[in-house]
């Protein structure tokens, strides 16, 4: 059993400002240490369950040598493996070869969700809003449909309440959540303490891989458009589209069409 972790800071307990999950600032060595803690305990619940390949895709940009490089790797589970610095969304060889399943650990929910903590799409400049279709998605559904375009099922959720609602209303009831804070601002949470939120992660890990049909890949319907609300104008006014992209200078918006996910991502990101 192929199992991919793909993780993310912002949503993990004790997490609840920028300061913790930017490189080099003064909150950050705290950050890692509660982010790797939280990956280990899903890492331990698949290994639980049967897992015998178990990759976890660090999935955080914390800016500079730190983008998408935040585990502290001395502290990592042996029983996984793990990609660092590598660009999100592009490390997809355990996808082509065939992954039962996806967990996501520490996720955030969408930019503008009130109760959401550190709630953003990708980085505030690039995206103020994301859609897939008609459906208003953030960077848990990105990695869905990342997952999904190879047939690969999110099974697990982890992060705050509004990420956790968020999933489910995405993925659908089959789906595993695990709430470790509610937000009661966007850098304020009431929050399970660490020790306990790493006993509930692991324990769903463990338990939703007993049946890997439980949610159908995300798979947004073809032909597919993904649009972008750009976070700013300058944004939006520097961008030059690529084939089969539509920039919409006035509206502040880009259109990318494809016959498939991946192929409508693909012609846009990084933008
Ligand atoms: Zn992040």
């Amino acid at each position: 059993m192929r199992i991919l972790i793909m993780c993310d800071m912002e949503g993990v307990s004790g997490i609840v400002t920028w300061d913790q999950v930017g490189g080099g600032k003064a909150g950050y060595a705290e950050g890692r240490l509660l982010y790797t803690a939280e990956v280990n305990a899903a890492v331990r619940g698949a290994a639980r369950a049967g897992a015998t390949e178990i990759i976890v895709i660090d999935g955080h940009n914390a800016g500079g040598d730190w983008r998408y490089n935040s585990l502290l790797k001395d502290m990592l589970d042996p029983a996984c493996e793990y990609v660092a610095h590598h660009s999100w969304t592009h490390y997809r060889e355990p996808l082509e070869q065939g992954a039962d399943a996806c967990l996501l650990v520490g996720y955030h929910a969408r930019n503008h969700t009130p109760d959401g903590v550190l709630n953003h799409t990708i980085a505030p400049y690039q995206c103020s809003n994301l859609w897939f279709n008609d459906e208003l998605v953030g960077e848990i559904g990105v990695n869905a449909a990342l997952c999904g375009h190879y047939g690969c099922p999110v099974l697990l959720m982890t992060g705050d309440v509004a990420a956790c609602r968020e999933a489910t209303e995405l993925l659908g009831d089959g789906l595993t959540t695990v709430a470790v804070k509610r937000g009661l601002s966007k850098f304020s949470a009431r929050q399970i303490a660490p020790q306990r939120a790493r006993k509930m992660i692991e324990e769903a890990a463990y338990q939703t891989l007993a049946d890997l049909s439980a949610v159908a890949p995300y798979v947004p319907a073809s032909p597919v458009t993904i649009t972008v609300e750009f976070g700013n104008r300058d944004a939006a006014l520097r961008y030059t589209p690529g084939e089969n992209v539509e920039l919409d200078k006035p509206a502040g918006k880009m259109y990318s069409r494809a016959d498939d996910w991946l192929t409508a991502w693909d012609q846009i990101w990084p933008w």
